[in-house]
C-alpha cells in the first residue's frame, strides 16, 4: 500500500514596516510556496515562522524581541519549529539577533531575502545560520519582483523599480540598511507589469525610495559602452534609440511605458523626493489616463532651518512651488505627505512654520510621525537637542487638527460627485453589504449596495465625508474582476 504523502509544511510571515517590506514578504511567501509549502493560519500550526523586520518604524526592536520571546516556549515544545529573522533590522543588528534570541534558526538581511528558504534548509542540517550580505549577489536577488511572488491582492500589485537610496536624510536608516540606489532595468519593469496585466491585475504601484532619480545608475552603466542601442533592455527603447539625448532615462518614461500596458487601468507610485520631482513626471501624470491623480509628496518639516538640519535639499517655498505646479497641471490631484514632529532642535517657531505650510498645502491626508531616533543616523546623535516628549505630544495634536481640517474640507468637496472605485472587499466595519475600495485619488470609500466582488470597478456617488474616508452609494458596475489566482513558479 502506498504510504500517504506527508502534509505540506506550513509557513507564516510576520511583517513589520513599510511597503517595501510588505512586498518583500510577498516574495518570501512566493518562495516558500514554490518550495511546496502552504500558508499557516497562525503560529500554532506553523512549521516555519519568519519575521520580516523594519528599523524605520518606532520600537521595531522591542516588537521583534518581544515576539521572539513569545515563541521561545513554543520552540521548546516543538523543536522542529523553525524561526527566521530577515529584513532591515536583521541587516543592522547582524549577530545581535542570534545573541539575544539564540533559539532563532536563521538570520538574513535585505540583500538576500531570496535565500531564506535555502538558509532554513541549511539550518535544519547544520544548526543556526546568519547570512548578512553587503550587496546582492545578482540582480534577481536585489529586486523583489524578479522572484516568485505571492501577491496579497490579486487585482493590485506593487512593482519594485528601485532599491536603496543615495540621499542622506539625517533621520533615516534606509541608506545604511538598503545600500546604494539601484534601478531595475526598464524593460524588466514593463515586462513584469505586462505579465501582471495578463493575469488580470488592473492596478500597479511602482515602488522605490526616491522614484524620481530612477535610471541614473542605468545610464551610467549604458554610457560605459559605445553601443547605446545594446542597452535598450536596461534603459528603455526610447532612450537608447534616440542615442541618449538626455542624461538618463526618466521616471516619467517608465510611468508612460507602464501606463501604456494593455489592461492596466491604474498606475500609482511612491515616493518622489520633493527635490527631485521633475516637470516630466508631472506632465506624464497629467497626460497619461492610467496614471492616478494622487501624489505622495513628503514634506517632513515646513521650517527651512529644520529641513536643512534634516539634509532634505529643498526649502518650504520650493516645495510649495512644485506642489502648485503639480496641482495646476494635474486636474483633481490628491496630495498626501509625511511629516515628522519633534526633530532634534525643532523649536516653536519651526513648528509653527510646519503648521503654516501644512495648511497652505491643503493635504488630503498626512502620515504624521513623532521623531524617534534610529541608532546609527546623524540625528540620533544629537541627544542634547531632543525635544521634550510633552512638547512633542502637544505639537503632534496641533498638527493633527490642521491636517484633519484640510482632509475633511477636501473630502466634503467630493460629496455628490461620482467616483470610480476599485473594490477591495467587505468593509471591516459597517456590517454585511458594506464594501470598501479606493478611488483613483486613493481615497478609502465605504460602499453601500453590494454584493460586490474584490477587483470589480464600479461607480459610486459620494454621500458623506469624514477626514479619513468617504461614504458612497453604489452606482453602475464598470467592469467585473479580471484576475485569476496567482500560482508562483518554482524557485531555482
Ligand atoms: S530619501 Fe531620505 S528619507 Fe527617503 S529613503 Fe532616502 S535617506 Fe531615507
Amino acid at each position: 500500500m502506498p504510504t500517504p504523502a506527508a502534509p505540506p509544511r506550513r509557513y507564516l510571515v510576520r511583517t513589520f514596516g513599510c511597503q517595501m517590506n510588505v512586498h518583500d514578504s510577498e516574495r518570501l511567501a512566493g518562495l516558500f510556496e514554490a518550495e511546496g509549502m502552504v500558508a499557516a493560519h497562525g503560529v500554532e500550526d506553523a512549521d516555519v515562522v519568519i519575521f520580516n523586520t523594519c528599523c524605520i518604524r518606532e520600537n521595531a526592536d522591542n516588537r521583534l524581541y518581544g515576539n521572539l520571546g513569545q515563541l521561545r516556549a513554543l520552540k521548546q515544545q516543538r523543536p522542529g519549529l523553525q524561526i527566521a529573522v530577515g529584513g532591515c533590522l536583521a541587516q543592522k543588528d547582524r549577530d545581535k539577533v542570534m545573541e539575544r534570541a539564540p533559539w532563532v534558526d536563521a538570520v538574513f538581511g535585505t540583500h538576500n531575502v531570496g535565500h531564506a528558504a535555502t538558509l532554513l534548509e541549511r539550518a535544519r542540517r547544520e544548526g543556526p545560520v546568519v547570512e548578512i550580505l553587503e550587496a546582492a549577489a545578482n540582480a534577481a536577488d536585489e529586486f523583489p519582483s524578479a522572484l516568485p511572488v505571492r501577491r496579497e491582492l490579486p487585482f493590485a500589485a506593487w512593482v519594485t523599480v528601485q532599491v536603496g537610496c543615495d540621499n542622506k536624510c539625517a533621520f533615516c536608516i534606509v541608506p545604511s540598511v538598503r545600500g546604494r540606489e539601484m534601478s531595475r532595468p526598464f524593460s524588466e519593469v514593463v515586462a513584469e507589469v505586462a505579465q501582471l496585466a495578463a493575469r488580470g491585475t488592473v492596478e500597479v504601484t511602482l515602488l522605490g525610495q526616491n522614484v524620481n532619480s530612477y535610471g541614473r545608475d542605468l545610464a551610467l552603466k549604458a554610457r560605459a559602452s559605445d553601443d547605446w542601442r545594446a542597452h535598450a533592455y536596461m534603459t528603455g527603447e526610447q532612450w537608447a534609440a534616440a542615442g541618449a539625448p538626455r542624461a538618463r532615462p526618466l521616471f516619467a518614461d517608465l510611468l508612460r511605458a507602464v501606463a501604456a500596458v494593455e489592461g492596466i487601468e491604474r498606475v500609482r507610485f511612491t515616493s518622489p523626493h520633493p527635490k527631485d520631482l521633475r516637470p516630466e513626471t508631472i506632465e506624464a501624470m497629467a497626460t497619461e489616463k492610467a496614471v492616478c491623480p494622487h501624489l505622495h509628496f513628503p514634506l517632513q518639516s515646513g521650517s527651512d532651518r529644520v529641513l536643512s538640519l534634516m539634509r532634505r535639499g529643498y526649502t518650504a517655498q520650493r516645495y510649495l512651488e512644485r506642489l502648485a505646479a503639480a496641482r495646476a497641471a494635474v486636474p483633481d490631484l490628491a496630495v498626501t505627505t509625511d511629516i515628522i514632529v519633534g526633530f532634534p532642535g525643532e523649536d516653536e517657531a519651526d513648528f509653527e512654520r510646519t503648521l503654516e505650510v501644512a495648511a497652505e498645502a491643503e493635504y488630503d491626508s498626512a502620515y504624521t510621525f513623532i521623531y524617534s531616533p534610529r541608532p546609527g543616523t546623524e540625528a540620533a546623535a544629537r541627544t542634547q537637542e531632543f525635544v521634550p516628549p510633552e512638547v512633542v505630544a502637544d505639537r503632534f495634536e496641533r498638527l493633527r487638527l490642521v491636517v484633519e481640517r484640510s482632509a475633511l474640507r477636501r473630502h466634503q468637496a467630493r460629496v455628490g460627485l461620482t467616483e470610480e472605485v476599485l473594490v477591495e472587499g467587505p468593509a471591516k466595519k459597517g456590517g454585511p453589504g458594506v464594501f470598501s475600495g479606493r478611488t483613483r485619488q486613493n481615497k478609502l470609500v465605504h460602499l453601500d449596495g453590494g454584493p460586490l466582488r474584490a477587483g470589480m470597478v464600479v461607480e459610486a456617488v459620494v454621500e458623506r465625508a469624514a477626514p479619513h474616508f468617504l461614504k458612497a452609494r453604489l452606482g453602475r458596475v464598470i467592469s467585473p474582476p479580471r484576475h485569476r489566482e496567482l500560482i508562483p513558479v518554482m524557485a531555482n
